[in-house]
């Protein structure tokens, strides 16, 4: 089988995740992993032990800095299941991540949805007492994600999120007719809705979430942040639902507000100004019309 790490990198890894785990490691075998929009990924393994590793350009550490962050602080809050992250760095010229291997199962099992319900609402049980946003910039798929803290909500989610993306789109030649009206009406469209500062997973489309084969929930690929914890809700619902079991497992734990549903256009919004910045094509045309949902 073709190496698909170059010699420098498959040693320092080796080493790398040596020294980490505190049990030497010598990757004997490389195999690809399917499934990622932007990074390559890989399963190594030594003869007892497997590591996940995504590998980016070297220019790309940062990203890669903020996702073991924000996988750390979802794993220290030990409500859901995320890989727990190794380590990071550069080596023979790319920027790796590596993190535990987790054996991804089926998506069939109902209990195990309800448990991701359960969980994910205890994860938005940790909050934060320095407001929306986190210590940290990162990244949404490739697109920069701007935390700088701010103290309410409806700040945050136009200035740190919509402001941002649709300045990106402008410059990529987006032409959204209602922008601008949409900017100015967001106060009075989060008017009387004051979340808690909650840890988010933040792109928590159905493509994120998984059970393994043992049948627990777990959550991967974050762009994590204190936010509105309806904004990984509204995701989880733009492309394909999850399934039943887990919105009642986690409106029973944490009730769902009855304006979420007017909200998570709104919300839903961002991935798909994010969308067209990473993708172009019909995105556009997608947000307009959800701009034109939510001003009518
Ligand atoms: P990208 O950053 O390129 O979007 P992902 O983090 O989504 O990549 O990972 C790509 C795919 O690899 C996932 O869809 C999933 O199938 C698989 N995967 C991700 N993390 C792990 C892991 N820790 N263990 C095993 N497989 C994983």
């Amino acid at each position: 089988m073709a190496a698909l790490l170059n010699e420098a990198l498959a040693e320092a890894l080796s080493q790398e995740i040596g020294r980490v785990t505190g049990q030497s490691f010598q990757i004997a075998t490389q195999q690809s992993v399917s499934g990622g929009c932007i990074n390559q990924a890989i399963q190594v393994a030594d003869s007892s032990r497997r590591f996940f590793v995504k590998l980016n350009r070297a220019d790309q550490l940062a990203m890669f800095e903020a996702e073991r962050d924000g996988l750390k602080e979802m794993y220290d809050s030990r409500s859901i299941r995320v890989p727990q992250p190794l380590c990071c760095g550069v080596a023979g010229g790319s920027a790796y991540i590596v993190m535990e291997w987790l054996d991804l199962g089926s998506r069939q099992s109902g209990d195990a949805w309800r448990r991701m319900g359960e969980q994910l609402a205890a994860m938005h049980q940790c909050t934060s007492d320095r407001g929306f946003g986190w210590h940290r910039d990162n990244t949404i798929g490739a697109t920069p994600q701007k935390n700088k803290w701010c103290d309410r909500w409806v700040d945050f989610w136009r200035d740190r999120r919509l402001g941002p993306q649709f300045s990106m789109a402008h410059a990529k030649g987006a032409h959204f007719p209602q922008r601008d009206e949409l900017m100015n009406a967001i106060p009075r469209l989060l008017k009387g809705h004051t979340p808690t500062a909650s840890l988010l997973h933040g792109d928590l489309w159905s493509g994120n979430a998984f059970v393994t084969t043992a049948g627990e929930p777990v959550i991967l690929d974050p762009a994590t942040y204190y936010g509105d914890p309806e904004t990984d809700l509204a995701m989880t619902e733009l492309f394909g639902r999850l399934p039943e079991a887990f919105y009642q497992a986690y409106n029973a734990a944490s009730p769902i507000d009855s304006g979420y549903p007017q909200r998570k256009v709104l919300y839903n919004l961002y991935h798909i100004l994010n969308h067209f910045n990473l993708f172009g094509g019909s995105y556009a045309s997608q947000a307009n019309s959800m701009m034109r949902q939510i001003l009518s």
